[in-house]
């Protein structure tokens, strides 16, 4: 995951010339058909919707003070889904299907905000 030289941030992925499969990260071997040929870079649109979500209410060392935050799976524009960070004031309003745009990449974790 990195940024883009234009200020833009991009989420580093795969796609798999075997299958079709997107994924992120990146990873040498396609984890739906298993090949490993044809697999390429690409960058994953910023934008996607909540596909799934918990509230994380006991932290595990290092992010105490970030308690409670929101961990989701979010499905990327074109299918992928990546687990992601999910900011909102109200957790309890989250829905799924909800649009959401990617905000930062911190330690290599994506963040979004609702769209
Ligand atoms: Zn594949």
């Amino acid at each position: 995951m990195a940024a883009t030289t234009d200020g833009g941030i991009v989420i580093a992925g795969m796609r798999c010339g075997g299958c079709g499969l997107q994924s992120a990260p990146p990873q040498p071997v396609c984890p739906h058909c298993g090949g490993d040929r044809e697999i390429g870079p690409v960058s994953l649109p910023p934008r996607g919707t909540l596909y799934s979500f918990t509230i994380v209410h006991v932290a595990p060392a290092g992010l105490e003070d970030e308690a409670p935050y929101v961990l989701g799976i979010v499905e990327l524009e074109g299918g992928a889904r990546i687990t992601a960070r999910v900011r909102t004031a109200d957790p309890g309003a989250l829905a799924i299907a909800a649009p959401l745009q990617l905000s930062e990449i911190r330690a290599g974790v994506c963040f979004f905000d609702p769209a």
